[in-house]
């Protein structure tokens, strides 16, 4: 398995947990951008965007995108608000081929280009 992500999720490789079910892991990022910065990641390995096939996979990304809010909380960044992001392929900056979401918050965001 080559995947650092499917690894973290097997647990071969550290992560500082944020949240966990049978269908997602949350996780801080090793490189955060700002105060609040961790990756919701679907445990069923899809690419990117680009590869969501069959609605398993939509039902994924769905739930992930669902509980956002909930973990959100448990930081307390839900009521100040956060942003949710998705980078796709080499122009979108992906560095992981695991589909995740970023959640970043805890400070006023400016908008990036
Ligand atoms: P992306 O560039 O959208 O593919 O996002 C990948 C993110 O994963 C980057 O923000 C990295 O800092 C983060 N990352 C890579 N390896 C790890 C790791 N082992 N633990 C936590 N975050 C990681
Ligand atoms: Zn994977």
């Amino acid at each position: 398995m080559e995947c650092v992500f499917c690894k973290i999720i097997a647990g071969e490789l550290p992560s500082r947990k944020v949240y966990e079910d049978e269908k997602i892991l949350a996780f801080h990022d090793i490189n955060p951008v700002a105060p609040v910065h961790f990756l919701v990641v679907p445990k069923r390995h899809t690419k990117s965007l680009n590869y969501i096939s069959d609605n398993d996979d939509v039902d994924h990304i769905c739930y992930a995108l669902r509980k956002i809010p909930e973990i959100a909380a448990l930081l307390n960044v839900d009521d100040s608000g956060y942003r949710v992001i998705i980078n796709v392929g080499e122009d979108g900056g992906q560095t992981v081929e695991h589909l995740h979401y970023h959640v970043i918050g805890g400070k006023k965001l400016g908008w990036g280009k």
